[in-house]
């Protein structure tokens, strides 16, 4: 297999904030986890109300075509293509997703990549934009196993 990642980032036409905008995300994240862990594909998705911005890692052909479907997808627009190069291994173990939206531990990201107040790829290298996604990733993990321990503390 030839281990390839992709960098692009782009505009969010879907309006975060009403419950039919959730309904969108929450299906492309459905598309998302199913497709990608069934093609071997790892990395992680980022998205506030103006961007996404998605890293894809994984064998050459499968991260291209998953690319050239998203790319046709109308829920976003403008698609500017930071990264896309042979690797020798994955910096993304799992396939993840993350909202870039206000917290401390956001608010602390953003201002050590330079990006406070809030998360705007256009302003970012691909290798900081990695950067940033897996430490966002890893945000959102700990969040999720938290959730997991509670749920079975209370059980
Ligand atoms: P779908 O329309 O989702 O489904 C096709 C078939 O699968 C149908 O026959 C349907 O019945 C069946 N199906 C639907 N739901 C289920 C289910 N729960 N279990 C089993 N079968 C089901 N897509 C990706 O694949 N990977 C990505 O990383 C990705 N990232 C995206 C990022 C952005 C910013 C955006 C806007 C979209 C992204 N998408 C991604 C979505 C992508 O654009 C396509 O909408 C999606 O890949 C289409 O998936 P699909 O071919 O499974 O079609």
């Amino acid at each position: 297999m030839y281990l390839f990642r992709l960098v692009y980032y782009s505009r969010n036409t879907v309006a975060t904030t009403n419950k039919s905008a959730f309904k969108e995300i929450k299906s492309i994240l459905d598309a998302a986890a199913r497709n990608n862990t069934r093609d071997g594909i790892t990395g992680a998705l980022l998205f506030n109300n103006i961007f996404f911005a998605q890293v894809l890692e994984g064998d050459r052909k499968a991260v291209t075509e998953t690319f050239c479907r998203i790319a046709q997808d109308p829920r976003h627009s403008d698609m500017v293509i930071m990264s896309a190069l042979p690797v020798n291994e994955r910096m993304f173990d799992q396939w993840s997703m993350a909202f870039a939206g206000r917290s401390d531990t956001a608010d602390r990201l953003y201002t050590r990549f330079g990006l406070s107040p809030e998360f705007n790829p256009a302003k970012m290298t691909s290798d900081s934009l990695v950067g940033f996604v897996q430490e966002m990733a890893k945000c959102e993990e700990h969040v999720a196993h938290a959730g997991e321990k509670a749920k079975a503390t209370a059980a």
